[in-house]
């Protein structure tokens, strides 16, 4: 099945039911209302000639027309490029020509920076602006076309065409655009709405960024193929307004990465989010006292934490609703249906013993095409029997249940021992004052490399030193766990999507320390 398919089967069988809700612009779109607006805008695709595999991209916050523009891409075949909103000229640049790109969905100005000045700068000029007559002129084309072009496009599609490229986070290095196909997202939605239960009753709120595959694939698409609304609360994550939707639109569902519902956590008091039931936090190692947190003062009391990469479409494994609540803060669950996880040592490539910590690999419908142009890149990642290595260290139970102890690239080697910062972090959560920790490897000359911690204070809390954190961890953790220097900010250096950026804090530890 192709999305536009699936969209199809939704929009006969949900019809009046609620597809779509802008809260920023107050717009609601029942499934029929949102089919037949997706016909329209890819009706207009048709008209500005785009053919089957041309790249279209969208640079745009979250709002309605990207969500329209993501399915009518999907129904005409054509390949979205998603670009990230905090792009500026250099990267922008980069992922036009990389791509291949042939026309551009974007908003004009965000509180990012003015898209149109930077579109200019770098000189591409076929882009359709939303909110002006760009978009306007589009989607009345597709009005007025016939709506045969669009049958006869959908015949000549396959669910494994590529259908979108998604560049990633940028955590650890350039973006990479990562290839899928309308058979790797669409039944990577599909489950993962499986896993948390998702019925047309449900009203699933998106904080979190479209571009990137937690807002598009297990938001957008999970939402669609049950039936569940989707509920954009207004652009540019503010958690106040964000508890504010839920409350508003009685969302049943509400997804964040951790540190957004570290700062919700601080509102929630404030607003009756008794409608909530589930949510998924995901996208960085996901703290257990946060997750507790969540799933008692934010009433989401099935609360999942997914674990995935956008070249895994993204999500590879999960919390269910049955799993303890030790299990459902504590691991990152289970392999989801119809896929494969190992865990093997980085350097042989052998399966390690159960508990063992090593590179965790997937196989399966949800690996990724390729990097877009660049196969090389794709077989350091892809191997010969399709596996896909992650790049994560894990460690899977005796009953298939993973836990995430790092990145390869972020693990600390001090004085020959092997130190997982994730490790460290989870018990530095548990000291009353501290409201967010990050733990980071610092060259040292002695041991090789040395640890520190980064603190954000809880607010109202003295400001800790060194000495107090080293003496909270004196007899709780191993000697060479213990973090040497000790770091007071406001906030980490992130990503877009929320991700907190080790080799910035790398960069500016190395400055820090001269
Ligand atoms: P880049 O590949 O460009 O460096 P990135 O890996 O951060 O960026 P994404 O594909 O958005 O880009 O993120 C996937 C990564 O996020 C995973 O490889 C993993 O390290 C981390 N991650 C995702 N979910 C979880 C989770 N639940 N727990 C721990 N880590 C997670
Ligand atoms: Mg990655």
């Amino acid at each position: 099945e192709t999305i536009g398919e699936n969209l199809e089967r939704a929009a006969a069988r949900f019809a009046g039911r609620e597809a779509l809700v802008d809260v920023a612009t107050g717009r609601r779109w029942t499934y029929a209302e949102f089919d037949a607006a997706v016909d329209e805008v890819a009706l207009g695709l048709l008209a500005r000639g785009i053919a089957k595999g041309d790249r279209v991209g969208i640079w745009a916050p979250n709002c309605a027309e990207w969500v329209l523009t993501q399915y009518a891409t999907a129904k005409i075949g054509a390949i979205l490029v998603n670009i990230n909103p905090a792009y500026r000229a250099h990267e922008l640049d980069y992922v036009v020509r990389q791509s291949g790109m042939r026309l551009l969905v974007s908003a004009v100005s965000f509180k990012t920076g003015d898209y149109r000045a930077t579109l200019a700068e770098i000189g591409f000029e076929p882009v359709v602006f939303i909110g002006e007559r760009g978009w306007d002129d589009l989607v009345a084309a597709g009005r007025d076309a016939d709506p045969a072009a669009l049958r006869e496009r959908a015949l000549t599609l396959s669910f494994d065409d590529p259908i979108n490229i998604q560049y990633t986070s940028g955590t650890t290095g350039f973006p990479k655009g990562a290839t899928l196909s309308h058979h790797n997202i669409l039944n990577n939605g599909y489950f993962v709405a499986e896993g948390v239960g998702y019925t047309e009753a449900d009203r699933v709120c998106l904080p979190v960024p479209l571009y990137h595959c937690f807002g598009m694939v297990m938001g957008n698409l999970a939402a669609t193929s049950h039936g569940a609304c989707v509920v954009l609360p207004a652009p540019g994550f503010d958690p106040a307004a964000t508890l504010a939707a839920v409350e508003s639109e009685r969302c049943t569902s509400l997804y964040g990465v951790p540190t957004m519902f570290i700062a919700e956590l601080a509102h929630a008091a404030g607003y009756d989010l008794s409608s909530l039931r589930t949510g998924i936090m995901a996208g960085s190692p996901c703290p257990v006292e946060v997750m507790k947190r969540v799933a008692g003062e934010m009433h989401m009391s099935e609360v999942a934490i997914c674990y995935g990469m956008t070249e895994t479409s993204p999500v590879s494994t999960m919390t269910r609703r049955d799993d303890g609540l030790a299990r459902r803060t504590e691991t990152v669950g289970q392999v989801m249906p119809h896929l494969e996880v190992k865990i093997v040592h980085p350097e042989t490539g052998l399966a390690v013993a159960r508990g063992e910590p090593g590179e965790l690999c997937t196989r399966g419908y949800s690996v990724m095409l390729g990097y877009w142009d660049e196969p090389g890149k794709s077989a350091e990642a892809i191997d010969a029997a399709r596996w896909m290595h992650t790049g994560d260290l894990a460690t899977m139970d005796s009953e298939g249940y993973v836990n995430i102890v790092g990145r390869i690239k972020d693990m600390v080697i001090r004085g020959g021992e092997n130190v997982y910062p994730r490790e460290i972090e989870e018990y530095l959560y548990t000291h009353p004052d501290i409201g967010d920790v990050q733990v980071i490897g610092v060259p040292d000359e002695k041991y090789g490399e040395e640890l520190m911690a980064w603190i954000v204070m809880r607010p109202g809390a003295e400001p800790l030193t060194a000495e107090a954190v080293r003496e909270f961890c004196a007899g709780r953790l191993a000697h060479f766990k213990i973090p040497r220097y000790v770091h007071l900010v406001e906030d980490f250096p992130m990503t877009v999507t929320g991700k907190i950026r080790k080799v910035e804090m790398r960069e500016r530890a190395a400055d820090l320390l001269g």
